[in-house]
């Protein structure tokens, strides 16, 4: 995320406060979102219900907590290990969604290379691999 989503991420924020049936502060707004920041948008509003949803319904008083940075990150994890990794692919114009360009060589023969969305979409699922997660402290 980047400072231009914070006003979708606060939004995002009161609504689950409001889930919930809490009050969320700018100040609390705020820590999540640094905790948060190396994330893109959609994929922490995307964990944000999924840590919602994978609660023990039958909780009570978890029922009346937003979710913490520790729950949000798993949910993290595990949408990334069900879905591969945000999927930059889908929509390209480029290659059609299929990841691949024909390229032509300089002698005529044509080859097939990864297009920009595939790279990306590779560097993305090596950022948020679960497993080599960089350790911060
Ligand atoms: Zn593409």
């Amino acid at each position: 995320m980047n400072f231009a989503d914070r006003v979708d991420f606060s939004k995002k924020m009161i609504e689950v406060a409001t889930v919930v049936g809490r009050a969320i502060d700018d100040v609390e707004i705020s820590a999540y979102f640094t905790r948060l920041a190396e994330y893109p948008l959609d994929l922490v509003c995307k964990a944000f219900d999924r840590a919602l949803d994978d609660r023990d319904h039958e909780d009570i008083y978890l029922a009346t907590l937003i979710p913490t940075d520790n729950e949000i990150q798993k949910a993290i994890s595990a949408i990334l290990a069900e879905e591969g990794g945000p999927d930059a692919t889908i929509g390209c114009e480029k290659c059609k969604g299929t990841g691949f360009i024909m390229g032509e060589r300089k002698n005529g023969s044509v080859v097939a290379g990864r297009c920009e969305c595939l790279l990306a979409t590779i560097e993305m699922r090596k950022k948020y691999s679960p497993k080599d997660k960089k350790k911060e402290g």
